[in-house]
């Protein structure tokens, strides 16, 4: 149902006309996220430019009860940018500055719509890092990652969005607008509100400015690709690495199905006749570097890898992790519908669960390619928790 008038009315007026959208084909793009299946038009768009703005829109809405949707890029796999029937969107894709780094604090702040890989850019001209690397991160937003609390290809090493999270700006839903969190590295008094907020999926609040951590920029790294005839052997590959105290920054698995799609859709060079390739990449000092890569190809071997290949250089290696990026998108290229899930086990049950898709697959006929972080998981906090996330993509046509 259009909003009244006198709705459209005022919100032009906190924000300018041109910052509202109402017209059917403009309110289009907004009525879905990454998640299939799950459209629903907004009555209306908006594009606030600043915090106060996102809260006068915020008031405005409580008084209209008018439902409000947070929006980043809409890259989201879960529905949370999905609008609510009758709803506002507001997208904070204009809010995108990097207000600062503070290269003697190691912090960075910046607006919720800022990019994550701009971020990370951002900090590399101070020589500084912003690890977390969702396969979204050229188009993700920041506030994004935050409210979904998003991990990446380096999270085994690096850990998430909420390791690096110091402080939050946000407009609650009455308007105010609230802080949480500072530069402080101990800061250990009180609630520690700005973690509600983490992972919260927009529901408690907007968030309008993010302070955010920043690490050393690692030295040097090495990236390889290990290739292997059997599955379980890239599983045991993993564990193998871990148990010998070794944490590479990332070790990602792909299928034969999705390791020939990334290659028809990336031409990277990945090789299309095993059945699983493992991308490990090693980083920090170069004498570490050197040996962590010794030992894992070491392993990968002795673990049934039928060849290891080093990257030549770091375009080479820039090139591999890109190409498993776009696993998504290379399988989506197959079929018009594609279903995502994510699926997280115990690491030791990673062989079980590879091996039931592949029987489903075959069982009912689908097309479904693996792919994801094989060492990630919560092993930054108990051993109970050792966990890894695969995904499994389904290009929802029959196998012809
Ligand atoms: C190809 C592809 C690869 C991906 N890879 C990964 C991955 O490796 N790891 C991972 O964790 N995720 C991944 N994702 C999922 C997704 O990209 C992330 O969840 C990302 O953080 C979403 O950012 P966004 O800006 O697109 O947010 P949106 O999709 O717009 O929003 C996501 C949620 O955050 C809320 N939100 C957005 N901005 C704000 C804000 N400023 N304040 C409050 N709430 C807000 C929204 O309401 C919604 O609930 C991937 C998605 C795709 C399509």
């Amino acid at each position: 149902m259009p909003l009244p008038e006198s709705t459209v009315g005022a919100l032009a007026s906190i924000l300018g006309t041109e910052a509202v959208l109402t017209r059917a084909e403009d309110l289009i793009p907004y009525s879905f996220d990454g998640t299939a299946a799950l459209k629903q038009r907004p009555d209306a768009v908006v594009f606030p430019r600043t915090s106060t703005q996102v809260a006068e829109c915020v008031q405005l809405a409580a008084r209209m009860k008018l439902p409000i949707v947070t929006r980043g890029s809409g890259t989201g796999l879960s529905g949370g940018s999905v609008p609510v029937p009758g709803g506002l969107v507001l997208c904070l894709v204009q809010m995108n500055a990097i207000l600062d780094v503070d290269a003697r604090n190691l912090t960075l702040r910046a607006q919720p719509g800022a990019i994550t890989q701009r971020i990370d850019e951002a900090a590399a001209r101070h020589g500084l890092f912003y690890p977390p690397d969702p396969g979204s991160m050229r188009i993700s937003t920041i506030g994004g990652n935050v409210a979904e609390n998003s991990g990446g290809l380096r999270g085994l090493k690096y850990g998430v969005t909420r390791d690096y999270v110091m402080g939050l700006e946000v407009v609650l839903a009455d308007g105010r607008i609230a802080r949480f969190g500072n530069q402080c590295v101990k800061d250990v008094a009180g609630y520690s509100l700005k973690d509600l907020f983490i992972g919260s999926e927009g529901t408690l609040g907007i968030i309008t400015e993010v302070l955010l951590k920043l690490v050393p920029r690692p030295a040097s790294r090495k990236t390889m690709l290990a290739l292997y005839d059997r599955i379980e052997d890239a599983a045991e590959t993993v564990s193998a690495i871990v148990a010998a105290r070794i944490i590479p920054c990332t070790l990602e698995f792909l299928d034969r199905m999705t390791a020939v799609c990334v290659e028809e859709y990336a031409h990277v060079g990945l090789p299309t006749d095993c059945e699983a390739v493992l991308l490990m990449e090693t980083d920090g000092h170069p004498a570490v570097v050197a040996d962590e890569a010794v030992q894992m190809e070491a392993l990968a071997r002795k673990h049934g890898a039928r060849d290891v290949r080093a990257a030549r250089d770091d375009a080479e290696a820039l090139q591999l992790a890109s190409a498993r990026r776009n696993a998504f998108a290379a399988l989506a290229r197959r079929r018009p519908t594609t279903i995502l899930e994510d699926v997280t086990v115990p690491r030791s049950e990673l062989a079980t669960m590879v091996g039931f898709i592949v029987s489903t697959a075959s069982a009912y006929g689908l097309q479904i390619g693996t792919f994801g972080h094989m060492g990630d998981g919560n092993l930054h906090r108990d051993c109970r928790c050792r966990a890894a996330t695969t995904r499994a993509v389904c290009p929802l046509t029959p196998v012809g």
